[in-house]
């Protein structure tokens, strides 16, 4: 499944797999990896984006 423009750092496609520890988003263009744990946090703080992106570094 594929979500487009969702990387939080380079608004690259990211493809939405599953493994044995859950669901999981990775960015083809900077390989960037976002767990849906993590994906809910940043959900929750859509107001602070900017201090999310310094903190997923
Ligand atoms: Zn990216």
């Amino acid at each position: 499944m594929w979500r487009l423009k969702g990387c939080p750092k380079c608004k690259g496609d990211m493809l939405v797999e599953q493994d044995s520890y859950g669901q999981y988003e990775w960015c083809l263009q900077c390989g960037y990896r976002l767990d849906i744990k993590s994906l809910l946090e940043l959900s929750r703080r859509t107001e602070n984006r900017r201090q999310m992106k310094a903190t997923l570094r």
